[in-house]
Formats: C-alpha cells, structure tokens, sequence
C-alpha cells in the first residue's frame, strides 16, 4: 500500500512514495491537498525552504491533527543558505514555520562549491541534537557523493534526484543502491512530460490505469522512493492507487527503453 516504507542506512523509516508540494503557493490550496493526501494514505511530505511555503506546511500538519510519529516530513537547505552558521540558523528558521522540534529527512538541496563540507558538518550536528532524524542529499551525483565521502563521518542515506522515464539515472540509481543510498525521483512524472508517450499509453491501456499511474509503478518496481505533486484531489488520489496491479518484466523493460536522457533542471555542476 501506500503507507509501505524503506528502511533507511541510519536505521529510520522512510515511506516510499510521498507528496511533493513545489510550486503550491496558494495556503488554502496546499492545506487542502495535505488533507486530501492524507486521507488518500499518504505520510510523507517533501517541502524546501525555496519553495516559500514550509509556513503553510505547518499549517497544514497541525489541521491534520495527527500524532507527529505518523507523519514524514522533508525539507530542503537552500542554496543561499549553506555553509555551517547558516544552515544550523536556516534550519531552526524552517523548523519554526513548520511548528515542528523535528524534520524526518534534511536534504542539501544542490551541490555546489562554497562551503560544501562545513555545509555537511552542519548536517551531521543537527542530526546529532535531534533537529532532523536523517540527513540526505539531492541533485548530487557519484562525483559528488565521493567528494563529500572522503571527509563525512556520516553518508547521506537518500538522495533525491531528477528520475523518470525520460532521465532513467540507472547508472546512479545502481551507485546509490550499492552505497546504501535511497534514490528518490523528484519530478518522478516528468513533470508531465510523459503523459502522451505512446508505450506508456498503451501499457496503461493494458491495466486500466492512467499514464501518471504506470509511471509511478516502474519507479516502485525499480526500487525508486518518489514523491509526485498534484493539487487537484482526484489525481492525489490517483497517484496514491498504484498498488493493486503490476508491470510484468517485459512492460518494465519498455519503459526502460524509452530513456531519453532529457533532463528538465540544468545538470548540476562539478565541485572540486
Ligand atoms: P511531477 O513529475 O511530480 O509532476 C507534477 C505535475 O504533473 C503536476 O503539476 C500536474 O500537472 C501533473 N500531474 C500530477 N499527477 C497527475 C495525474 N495523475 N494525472 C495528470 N497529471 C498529473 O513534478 P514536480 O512537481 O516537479 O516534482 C515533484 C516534487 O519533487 C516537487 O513537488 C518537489 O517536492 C520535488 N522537487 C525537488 C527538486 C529538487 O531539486 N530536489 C526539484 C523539483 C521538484
């Protein structure tokens, strides 16, 4: 079901699949699709502090209502916000609009050169003082996680990254998984992208189930966490009912083959 989680390397839970809330700017709207969310079965929760609305979040955990233990909550460190003083102040800032003690995962939300150890070290303590119960990454590459490697006395234990048909990563998803790295697909659906692509079409004809659907069951069946965002309750719902059908090996396969290699961000840059 939806509620199915993955045991992180640092020993925590992590549900698989969750609601990214990028772009929702609107409160009553993003409090609305929290709602509905929940109900629909999911825990997880992915905001940043770039997307301007960790304050609505917390507004819409506390409507919830529910024990904090039964809710995953994800944050990002904003660019502008790395290196050590600025993360441990960044942090509490987010933490506050969230009306939360804790994070469940804190994510670097991009790589990049300034500060990018004392930005990890800054992980590693609010980790330590009970701030965030794990700390990850995103948009990092091998190159990156073997920088960050030869000085971390911790790894990141996700990494969120651009993953869906069009940009499979399964080179990454491989160095993930044999680092003990969950690999999370942000923008899992393409953001769109993919919807008239005539194989997914015709393997969603095949189950009865819509094109979003089959997208986000090959990322189940690959091993992919992944946290699609929608604002309109019937496609929360709909992204939430994958569970009940299965692609065979042969269907798995032509969504691989349809890898494009196309990606929607920029490519994130070396670091040295
Ligand atoms: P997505 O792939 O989740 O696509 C979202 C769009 O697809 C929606 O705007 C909606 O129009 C459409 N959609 C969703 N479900 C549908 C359905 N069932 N039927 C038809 N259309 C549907 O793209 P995203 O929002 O960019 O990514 C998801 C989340 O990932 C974000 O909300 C955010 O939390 C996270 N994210 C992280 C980063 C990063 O750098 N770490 C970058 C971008 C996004």
């Amino acid at each position: 079901t939806i509620g199915t989680t993955v045991k992180l390397a640092d020993g925590n839970e992590m549900p698989i699949e969750g609601l990214g809330v990028y772009k929702m700017t609107k409160e009553d709207e993003l409090i609305n699709s929290v709602k509905v969310a929940y109900d629909a079965g999911y825990r997880l929760f992915d905001t940043a502090q770039m997307y301007g609305n960790e304050a609505a979040v917390g507004k819409a955990i506390k409507d919830l209502n529910v024990n904090r233990d039964d809710i995953f909550v994800t944050t990002k460190v904003a660019e502008d916000n790395q290196g050590y003083d600025k993360v441990i102040a960044s942090v509490e800032e987010s933490l506050k609009k969230l009306q939360l003690d804790h994070v469940d995962l804190l994510l670097v939300h991009w790589p990049i050169n300034t500060h990018f150890f004392k930005t990890w070290r800054a992980f590693e303590k609010l980790k330590e003082q009970g701030l965030t119960k794990s700390i990850g990454t995103s948009n990092y590459g091998m190159l990156h996680l073997q920088y960050l490697a030869t000085k971390a006395n911790e790894m990141p234990v996700v990494d969120q990254l651009e993953v869906h048909p069009y940009l499979s990563q399964q080179a990454m998803v491989t160095f993930n998984k044999e680092n003990h790295i969950v690999t999370q697909a942000w923008a899992p659906l393409g953001r769109g992208r993919i919807f008239e692509d005539p194989i997914i079409l015709k393997i969603g004809k095949a189950h009865d189930k819509s094109a979003a659907q089959v997208i986000l069951r090959w990322h189940l069946q690959r091993g992919d966490s992944f946290i699609p965002k929608s604002v309109h309750p019937e496609r929360i719902k709909q992204n939430a009912d994958i569970y009940d059908f299965e692609l065979s090996d042969e269907e798995m396969k032509l969504v691989d083959s349809i890898n494009k290699n196309t990606r929607i961000s920029q490519e994130p840059e070396m670091v040295y």
